[in-house]
């Protein structure tokens, strides 16, 4: 049977970052179901790599909890269905009535996409700017800000460790073996541990599926990964092991840095970390000596005390050895749309940012994003300045985001709340209505995720179904909202759709010209294109456009790395965006140079600023030897509340029933702490913070640390099968979870340390 008989198509995977390209069979009932998945080998990036994980994703495509009408909720606190006609006409109203009562600036934002689909936060801006939004936050404000934060200051862009080059490389609060999160992980682990060349370097207090293939495993102890990178950093320093003469030439800030780092004591760190001191100096010897050096971290230590401190950290150890721009190091990238936008400082005198904040909790807004660990507080108080009501997008915040509980009744207390997403989620059960949308394979999607270097790349997916009957893309959604409210004059923009029907070209002219004579034309920008350029790209492509808008950025803002990949002159923008169209696997937008690794690094003198005051002064707090975060007698065990797994991914709606195995969901702690405490594999056990408490099956792993607990991430969504009958999804860990425990800097919150009890559950 050929490939078009049997249905054959590409499409990516929306399970992690990566977005691995997929070549996949559609076939089943209406041939509405995904029944074979394989690596797209003609992919630029995945090369036909993919892991586990993406070959049950028909369990996220086809499941029991879709949505297919919109829901409101009534003065009892059921649903009931409307049509779509009511359904907008009646949020329409709810959230104009909060605007010309309280003001844009109360209707707070959160979402905007999932590992598989950014289309719709592109699309949502339209939407903010009409309601006038000022605060929106998702689930990077939860793990990324801090990281976000610090190379801001530091680069100044968003870097590429390049892990595939690097002679030694580093994986800090990462395991790559399951959570992926880089081009083909398992292959590159290999490949590392065969080559006697290279050197891995794991820092991670569990034994993981990724230490195995490690040369070096530093089991730090929990939460104090911040010491363990003080002392690395303190021997190389203290053994002048640093590139002087490139520091003078490429960085900024680093004498201060240096006589910091040459104070720190660094075996006492390294004991204090749970370490040897000999390892952590060997170690340090290894990097400070490499030819170069590639470093990348992740939620481990993103979401764990001193989060933000431990970012900076992770990069003065390669910036300040010299391993910048160059082969095996990190380079700055380009990207089609930055996920995570660059932070704007406000530097005073002495250096250090005035961020601003929200209006009642003053938590900080970094990148344009406040931290979701303080929305239920932001809410819940009787302060003038708090929000009013809130939209939510292709995101359960109620289940991803700490102290689920606090946020359920917050969003009880507002005014309005609306949810569009693909079901009836943790917090579309507290929204006022809930908008059903298309799933992410049912309409064009991308992400915006891609950051390779020195090529980089985006995939424009078409899609594999049509809609889902009843459901809609999220940019329709916004445009039908965005008229009923009133917003656009019939025929205002009556002129760019004439030109769009002339062609691209057209189209591009009359498009800067009323950029420049409608200020609307700005506000709403993804709705105009939506309305002007959309009808015109064919059925069903119309949320393609605002990809148009970004095509055209992209090569004129980086015109010479979009020359590279083939996209120059004056068509340049509309010569890549048929492109995207048109190719059925991801493309090359751009390829940069070591050169503009350095030249777009915006500081004074293209140099990296390597003295941030703030940090720099916290890492004062080191000295005292006192752990951020403790377990205590009443809660002995530091808890992972959310760890990837085999079967785990991101917090996107699913049949439970995609992950294979008890271990999925089992609370897992080392077998000396089930003997210690009398806790047997398999028992069932109670489940204990200061927030609440749960049941779950127990399950022995002598890969963990003693002392250390983990559940896995993103379960415990409450799902309903085709019998009616509730199916099993494990823990909902953030019903555990404290939002008060969070970065002092950028609000993450520390779910790698939740102090927590277990005891067994028949005599609790
Ligand atoms: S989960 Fe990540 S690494 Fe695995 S196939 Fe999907 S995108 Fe690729």
């Amino acid at each position: 049977m050929s490939a078009e008989q049997k249905n054959i198509r590409q499409t990516a995977c929306n399970l992690c970052f990566v977005n691995c390209g997929l070549t996949v069979e559609l076939g089943g009932e209406d041939g509405r179901e995904i029944v074979k998945v394989r690596g797209d080998e003609s992919h630029p990036t995945s090369q036909g790599y993919i892991c586990n994980k993406a070959t049950r994703i028909n369990y996220y495509q086809n499941n029991a909890a879709r949505l297919t009408s919109p829901m409101r909720r009534a003065a009892d606190g059921t649903y009931e269905a409307v049509d779509w006609d009511t359904a907008i006409t009646e949020v329409a109203e709810r959230l104009g009535r909060v605007k010309a009562e309280h003001g844009g600036d109360k209707i707070f934002y959160y979402g905007g996409g999932g590992q598989g689909n950014h289309l719709v936060g592109a699309s949502a801006m339209g939407l903010r700017g009409a309601l006038g939004v000022k605060y929106k936050g998702n689930a990077i404000s939860q793990e990324k800000t801090g990281l976000a934060w610090v190379i801001s200051r530091m680069i100044g862009g968003m870097t590429h460790p390049e892990l595939h080059h690097a002679q030694v490389v580093m994986f800090i609060g990462k395991n790559p073996f399951m959570s992926n999160g880089m081009d083909r992980a398992r292959p590159f682990l290999r490949e590392i541990k065969n080559d006697p060349d290279r050197t891995l370097i794991v820092v991670d207090p569990r034994r993981t599926e990724t230490t195995d293939f490690a040369d070096i495993h530093l089991a730090v102890k929990a939460g104090r990964d911040a010491w363990l990178m003080a002392a690395l950093i303190g021997h190389i320093v203290q053994s002048d092991l640093l590139p002087m003469a490139w520091l003078e030439q490429h960085a900024m800030g680093y004498e201060a840095v240096i006589d910091y780092f040459r104070t720190v004591p660094v075996d006492e760190y390294a004991a204090f970390a749970g370490l040897d001191p000999a390892q952590v100096k060997e170690t340090a010897g290894i990097i400070g000596r490499a030819q170069s050096f590639a470093i990348e971290e992740d939620i481990g230590i993103q979401m764990a005390p001193h989060s933000t401190l431990t970012s900076y950290l992770n990069h003065l150890l390669p910036l300040l050895t010299g391993n910048y721009g160059k082969d095996g190091t990190m380079g700055m990238v380009t990207q089609l749309a930055e996920v995570i936008a660059m932070h704007d400082s406000r530097l005073d005198s002495d250096g250090r940012d005035q961020l601003q904040t929200l209006p009642v909790t003053g938590a900080p807004i970094i990148s344009g994003l406040y931290p979701g660990a303080f929305l239920a507080e932001e809410i819940l108080n009787d302060h003038p300045e708090r929000p009013r009501a809130l939209v939510v997008e292709s995101g359960n915040p109620v289940h991803s985001l700490p102290g689920a509980n606090n946020l359920r009744k917050a969003m009880r207390t507002l005014d309005f709340s609306l949810v569009v997403d693909v079901a009836m989620t943790e917090t579309a059960r507290e929204a006022d209505y809930v908008l059903p949308a298309a799933s992410t394979y049912e309409k064009w999607e991308s992400t915006f995720f891609p950051r390779n270097f020195p090529a980089n790349i985006f995939h424009l997916r078409e899609p594999l179904f049509t809609p889902t009957p009843g459901t809609l893309p999220e940019p329709e959604i916004h445009a039908r909202i965005i008229e009923a409210m009133g917003l656009v004059e019939p025929g205002e923009f009556d002129d760019l759709r004439a030109a769009a029907e002339q062609g691209l070209e057209a189209y591009r002219d009359a498009f800067f010209a009323a950029m420049g004579s409608n200020p609307k034309t700005g506000q709403l920008l993804p709705y105009v294109l939506y309305r002007t350029l959309g009808p015109t790209l064919g059925e069903g492509e119309a949320p393609t456009a605002i990809i148009w808008g970004l095509c055209q950025v992209y090569t004129m803002k980086y015109s010479a790395e979009a020359a590279r990949a083939g996209w120059t002159g004056p068509n340049a923008g509309n010569d890549l965006f048929r492109a995207l169209k048109d190719s059925p696997t991801a493309v090359v937008i751009g390829e940069s140079t070591y050169e503009e690794s350095f030249s777009r690094i915006p500081n004074a003198g293209n140099k990296l600023q390597l003295h941030l005051p703030e940090l720099l002064e916290e890492a004062e707090v080191l000295r005292e030897l006192q752990p951020l975060m403790a377990t205590s007698q009443d809660y002995p065990f530091s808890l992972v509340a959310g760890a990837r797994r085999a079967y785990t991914a991101n917090c996107i709606i699913r049949d439970p029933r995609w992950a294979k195995g008890r271990q999925v969901t089992a609370l897992t702690i080392h077998p000396d702490d089930g003997e210690k405490y009398n806790l047997p594999d398999g028992a069932m056990v109670k489940l204990e913070t200061d927030m609440g408490s749960t049941l779950i099956d127990l399950a022995w792993d002598d890969r963990m640390q003693p002392g250390t607990a983990s559940v896995p991430n993103g379960q415990g969504m409450s799902f309903t099968g085709e019998d009616g009958n509730a199916l099993p999804s494990g823990v909902y860990a953030n019903e555990l979870t404290n939002p008060r425990n969070r970065d002092r800097f950028a609000g993450t919150p520390f779910h790698k340390f939740v102090p927590a009890r277990i005891t067994l559950a028949e005599t609790a």
